[in-house]
């Protein structure tokens, strides 16, 4: 799909093959005539579990947004998907049970915007840009692992990659020129380091510690005993566990659960159904007695949300820009990561157009940009309803702001218009900011002053009950005194 700048570069390599890197090679595809992506990582032909990748066992919700990102970027992906049996999730509130801070929003009924999600495993999406990518004629995946970058001082731009040395090749690593090398090597990213070797600062390190532990188990269970095909009940302020249960293309079932602030989660199917028992509905413990768990469960520990700000840098290198995870990843539960990535993908697109020298320094403005507003939501909630600490110290409007937000959400419990806005925003659709504008605040407002004068009159009328009786029974009053 080459654009009318096609291939005016002649050569870029993607440091890994995951989500972030697939998305980057499928860009770079249009402006360079040859790219190369190097994963380390040996690649399955079937969409299955990958080593490097232990995020892929556990729950992976793609946002509505990412989804519509992804087709732009691959065209037809998403009704391959569905043909493949991925689950689609249009106007229909009965597939999703979404509790979000300890409030179980009113989305029983039809919404009335669009909306549509789907339900790939993570390991299916992955498995489908793969495929895509690996078709795409320019590009090539390559099992090799990256040593480093080589950067050349004269010209403080890389100028290639250096391979680590493979069985076959004497014990040499290998250099391979490059124009650009993008980094998708993910949170374990080494870029800092390097920038520091070749006398560049390192980013500064925004982080949020959330001490986030999953526990995840498959399962399967007979068609129809569960019909929503999406259920969140998100850790809150009073309960530091939570979880997540998705239904897959191939039937299978994930049950995620998590602790929040290092509260460690259930070890066992058993346990993670006693905890299913305690935050879902009865009928889901109902049905999930019928469940048959498949292989063993998954534990993956996710100590802190990090942001890497290499939007702050004065210098930078020519040659290299940091891509996905390797630049921000998010709290997992709020499921943000791979649609956060796909939004990158856009903005390099854009960046592409720049010069050389200013590639790095426009992608990662843009970068910033989209990154903001999420990475400050997810930062009130984490601050307000998961214990979460900062480095640093915490901005004084987060915990009022939080507080204003759980009201929201409250209101959000019984009145479907507003539980409508927080899905679309939960999902990053329209905006990326989880301000709700005035129209919004107003009805929620007016929506808790009535449930609270509701609460009043009732109260009111429960006094005036209790008195007549008494009134009608001194007896039976006075008894009822003495205990
Ligand atoms: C527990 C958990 C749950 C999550 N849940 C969700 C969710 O529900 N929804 C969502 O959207 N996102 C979720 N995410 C985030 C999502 O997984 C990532 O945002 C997404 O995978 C993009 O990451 P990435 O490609 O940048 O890095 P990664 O997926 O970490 O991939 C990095 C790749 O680089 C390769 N690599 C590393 N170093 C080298 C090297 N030197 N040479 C060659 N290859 C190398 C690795 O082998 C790997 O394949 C979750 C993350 C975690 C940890």
């Amino acid at each position: 799909m080459p654009d009318t700048k096609a291939n005016t570069r002649e050569h870029a390599a993607v440091i890994g093959g995951s989500v972030a890197g697939l998305c980057a090679a499928r860009v770079l595809a249009d402006s360079y005539a040859r790219v190369t992506v190097y994963e380390r990582d040996d690649l399955p032909a079937t969409p299955s579990n990958r080593a490097t990748v232990p995020q892929d066992r556990h729950l992976h919700m793609l946002m509505a947004r990412g989804a519509m990102e992804f087709e732009s970027l691959f065209p037809g992906l998403l009704d391959d998907m569905v043909a493949a049996g991925v689950p689609m999730l249009e106007n229909r509130p009965d597939c999703i049970h979404l509790g979000a801070a300890g409030h179980v929003l009113g989305t029983g009924h039809t919404l009335r915007d669009e909306f549509t999600a789907y339900v790939p495993s993570r390991p299916h999406l992955e498995w489908q840009l793969r495929k895509r990518v690996r078709d795409t004629d320019n590009v090539a995946i390559v099992r090799r692992s990256v040593a480093e970058p080589r950067y050349d001082p004269a010209r403080r731009r890389v100028t290639g990659v250096l391979l680590d040395a493979t069985g076959t090749d004497g014990g040499e690593p290998e250099f391979v020129a490059t124009d650009l090398v993008v980094d998708a090597a993910g949170r374990g990213t080494r870029l800092p380091v390097w920038l520091e070797q070749w006398g560049y600062e390192r980013p500064r390190e925004d982080a949020l510690d959330i001490g986030i532990h999953y526990a995840t188990q498959q399962f399967r269970i007979a068609d129809g005993l569960i019909t929503e095909k999406v259920v969140v009940a998100g850790a809150s302020h009073d309960k530091s566990l939570g979880l997540g249960m998705l239904c897959y293309e191939d039937g299978t079932w994930v049950l995620t659960t998590f602790g929040v602030a290092n509260v460690k989660p259930p070890r066992t199917f058993a346990e993670m159904l006693a905890l299913a028992d305690e935050l879902l509905p009865a009928h889901f413990s109902t049905a999930l007695t019928r469940a048959e768990p498949l292989g063993e469960p998954a534990f993956h520990a996710f100590p802190a949300s990090r942001w890497r700000r290499y939007d702050k840098l004065d210098r930078f290198p020519a040659g290299i820009i940091p891509f996905g995870d390797a630049v921000a990843s998010f709290n997992p539960t709020f499921g943000q990561g791979m649609t956060m990535t796909s939004l990158q993908a856009g903005h390099l697109r854009r960046a592409l157009s720049s010069r050389d020298e200013q590639l790095a320094a426009e992608l990662s403005r843009a970068t910033a940009k989209t990154t903001f507003p999420v990475w400050i939501m997810n930062a009130i909630g984490d601050v307000t309803f998961h214990h979460a600490g900062a480095k640093g110290p915490i901005p004084w409007w987060w915990r009022p702001s939080g507080a204003l937000f759980d009201q929201f959400l409250g209101a959000a419990e019984t009145d479907p218009v507003l539980a409508e806005w927080f899905l679309r925003r939960f999902s990053l659709l329209d905006s990326l900011y989880m301000i709700p504008p005035p129209r919004i605040i107003g009805r929620a407002m007016a929506h808790n002053l009535r449930l609270w004068l509701g609460e009043r009159r009732q109260a009111a009328r429960d006094r005036h009950t209790v008195a007549i009786a008494s009134a009608a029974e001194p007896g039976d009053a006075g008894r009822h005194h003495r205990v």
